[in-house]
């Protein structure tokens, strides 16, 4: 918890820039939702200052506030002040990232299993898409859903339960060629980024 924070290295100029006018407030969703001052725009770069003031260290708190933020920048454009939140919002992310602020076994394997396998594997995410478009088609999905059993879920899983993605029938690779050959001929070339979930979804 104690390694420097990168938020003290950045220019002041920017971590003072908020005048705290509050003009952002009504366009953060994570402020409409709870009408608290700390998970406002204004309220998380108070904190960032003060970490990079040495008043705060970034803790598991920090770094959950971190988390709960959205990284939608609704604020930076409603900002007047013209606020760098996006520089500041992915510094401080780093910070309690470096930190291990939020380190937790169930974390990393999950971050392991998602961001360092499923998504860099197509053919396994595109297998695990298989089985949940399965799972979905074969009506186990309703059948759970209407015998209650996500009831008797942990709150997280069940609201994980209610966001299961609807799984097309054919991924991307299915509906495109590697090369399309157009049938006049080709004036520019064009490559097409299939993606990695949004491939399936
Ligand atoms: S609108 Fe900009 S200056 Fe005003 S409180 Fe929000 S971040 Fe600070
Ligand atoms: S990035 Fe989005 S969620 Fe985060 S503080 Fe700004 S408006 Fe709120």
């Amino acid at each position: 918890m104690n390694s420097p924070v990168t938020l003290a290295s950045l220019d002041y100029s920017i971590l003072q820039q908020c005048m705290h006018c509050g003009m952002c407030l009504p366009t953060c969703p994570t402020y409409d939702a709870t009408k608290n001052e700390q998970h406002s725009p204004r309220g998380r770069i108070s904190l960032m200052r003060a970490i990079a003031d040495a008043q705060l260290t970034p803790t598991p708190a920090f770094g959950e506030e971190m988390s709960y933020c959205l990284g939608c920048l609704a604020c930076e454009s409603a900002c007047p002040a013209g606020v760098d939140y996006a520089h500041l919002f992915e510094t401080a992310r780093a910070d309690v990232e470096r930190a291990g602020a939020l380190d937790h076994p169930l974390r990393k394997g999950m971050r392991w299993l998602t961001l360092g396998f499923l998504f860099t594997h197509p053919r396994w995410l595109r297998g695990l898409g298989r089985l949940l478009w399965f799972y979905r088609a074969i009506g186990l999905q309703r059948m759970i859903r209407d015998l209650g059993i996500p009831r008797w879920l942990p709150k997280n899983w069940r609201d994980l339960e209610r966001m299961t993605p609807v799984i097309r029938s054919k991924f991307s690779h299915q509906l495109i060629r590697p090369v399309e050959i157009p049938r006049t001929k080709p004036k520019y070339r064009v490559g097409l980024l299939t993606g990695c979930v949004q491939d399936l979804v």
